[in-house]
């Protein structure tokens, strides 16, 4: 039963690293306002398989896909399957990322590449199979995840913030390219988000919480009504824009 205002009622969205964190709620939020809801991931086969029947359990479709972003093939196969199921994708939400702070002096060029593969060739490869899948059919919304780094970036993540850059950049160039067709390239910029799964110590984020106006670190959920908006037909005259989910700690 769905318990949203069925904003995105008859629509199908696709998440990537949609199994645990900011992705896991943005499906359940994306379930509540009527979509179909699949989801792409590559080890915590549990959590996504508990997430299906979470999405299940609100009345709607959903899919589970394992899907390594950084695989051209493994992305083409995702949106193939979702189309073949749905008969096509109007929502995509560009969320896989991996967070690995560490101290440059530490960081081999291994760790580099995986960083940039992740979040940059990730992004590329599923905004291509987005648009190719969208193209056709003249419509859709495609919402990446970006991070307030990316602007003001932090010691000790400079491949990450380097990487959100990037995706920053893609975002309003994709915009630009796919407005035509009547595309929507929008992201959402959250601040830090406890999930539950980042590397953080709990004095670190203690600290980091009292320094923001608003006094708390933001919830997975603070974060879901920026990309239902993104993903509604409210977002018409929306492109290339940022929304910053983030507890006043930056005011781009
Ligand atoms: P989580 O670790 O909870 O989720 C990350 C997701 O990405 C998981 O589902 C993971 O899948 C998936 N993933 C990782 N690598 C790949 C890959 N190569 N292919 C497919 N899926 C992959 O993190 P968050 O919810 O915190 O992060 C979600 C997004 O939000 C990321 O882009 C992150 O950079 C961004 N973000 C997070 C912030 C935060 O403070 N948490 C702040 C700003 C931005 P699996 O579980 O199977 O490994």
């Amino acid at each position: 039963m769905s318990t949203g205002l069925n904003r995105l009622r008859g629509r199908t969205a696709l998440i990537t690293g949609g199994n645990t964190g900011i992705g896991r709620a943005v499906a359940l939020a994306y379930a509540d306002e009527g979509a179909d809801v699949a989801i792409a991931w590559i080890d915590r086969e549990p959590e996504a398989l508990s997430l299906v029947a979470a999405i299940e359990a609100r009345g709607r479709r959903a899919l589970a896909l394992r899907c390594d972003v950084t695989s051209e093939a493994q992305v083409v196969a995702a949106f193939a399957a979702v189309a073949s199921a749905w008969g096509g994708v109007d929502i995509v939400v560009s969320n896989a990322g991996i967070q690995r702070p560490q101290p440059i002096t530490e960081m081999s060029v291994e760790d580099w590449g995986r960083m940039m593969s992740v979040h940059l060739r990730g992004n590329f490869l599923v905004g291509r199979e987005a648009a190719r899948h969208m193209i056709p059919r003249g419509r859709g919304h495609i919402i990446t995840v970006c991070s307030q780094l990316g602007y003001i970036g932090r010691e000790n993540y400079t491949a990450y913030s380097t990487a959100k850059g990037g995706v920053i950049a893609f975002t309003r160039a994709l915009a630009k390219e796919l407005a035509p067709h009547g595309i929507l390239v929008n992201g959402v910029s959250p601040g830090l988000v406890d999930t539950g799964f980042d590397p953080l110590s709990e004095e670190v984020k203690a600290a980091h919480a009292a320094s923001l106006p608003l006094k708390r670190l933001g919830t997975p959920e603070d974060m879901t009504p920026a990309f239902v908006f993104l993903a509604s037909d409210e977002a018409r005259y929306y492109c290339g824009q940022l929304l910053h989910p983030n507890g006043g700690e930056i005011m781009p």
